[in-house]
C-alpha cells in the first residue's frame, strides 16, 4: 500500500493561524478534485497535523474534532475519504515524540497498515512538514499554498531539489506521471 500525507492548514484547507472553529473551514480551489484524483490513483489519503493550539488553551480538543469533522465532509462531496487524520495535539515544551517534525506518527500507521514509505509522498507548506517526510523516509513536496513560500526561502542545501508545487491542484501531475514512484533526490 502506498498513502499520500498531507499537512492540514495551508495545504488541505486554507491557512488561518490557530482556526479554531469549522466555519472557517474552506477548501483550496481544486483541492477536492485533486485530492480524488490521488486517490484513484491508489493512493490512502492520512493528514498529519500539529494543534498545539489545544495545549496552547487556545482550542479544545472537541473544537477540533468539529473542524476535522467538517474537513471530512467537504472532502467527501469531491468522493474523497480520508483514511485517518493524525495529530499531535502538544506544543514543544511538552516535550512529546509525536510532534512534526518527529516521524512518529507517520511510522504508527505505517506500522499498522502495511504502507510502503519508499512509495509514499507527503505534501506540506512548513518546514517541519519537509523535515518529517525525510525523518520518515518519503517523498517530500512542498506547495507554496500556506507557509509555503517563506519555507521555500529556508530551504536547506540538501533539500533544495524536492519537488515544488503552486498548489494542491497542482500535484496531480505528480500522481499521474510517477505511477511507479518519483525518484526525486531525497538525500
Ligand atoms: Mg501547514
Ligand atoms: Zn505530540
Amino acid at each position: 500500500m502506498k498513502a499520500l500525507f498531507l499537512d492540514r492548514d495551508g495545504v488541505t484547507i486554507d491557512y488561518i493561524p490557530y482556526l479554531s472553529r469549522p466555519e472557517q473551514v474552506s477548501l483550496p480551489e481544486g483541492a477536492g478534485k485533486a485530492l480524488k484524483q490521488w486517490q484513484n490513483e491508489g493512493y490512502k489519503l492520512v493528514i498529519v497535523t500539529n494543534q498545539s493550539g489545544i495545549s496552547r488553551g487556545y482550542f479544545s480538543e472537541e473544537d477540533v474534532k468539529a473542524i476535522h469533522q467538517r474537513i471530512i465532509e467537504e472532502y467527501r462531496r469531491f468522493g474523497v475519504e480520508f483514511d485517518e487524520i493524525l495529530m499531535c495535539p502538544h506544543q514543544p515544551s511538552d516535550n512529546c515524540q509525536c510532534r512534526k517534525p518527529s516521524p512518529s506518527l507517520i511510522l504508527n500507521y505505517t506500522k499498522k497498515h502495511d504502507i510502503d514509505l519508499s512509495q509514499s509522498l507527503f505534501i506540506g507548506d512548513a518546514p517541519s512538514d519537509i523535515q518529517c517526510a525525510f525523518n520518515a523516509g518519503c517523498q517530500p513536496v512542498l506547495l507554496l499554498t500556506g507557509r509555503g513560500k517563506e519555507t521555500k526561502e529556508k530551504l536547506s542545501e540538501s533539500q533544495s531539489s524536492i519537488p515544488i508545487f503552486e498548489n494542491l491542484s497542482a500535484t496531480v501531475t505528480l500522481a499521474i506521471v510517477t505511477k511507479n514512484i518519483v525518484k526525486y533526490n531525497i538525500n
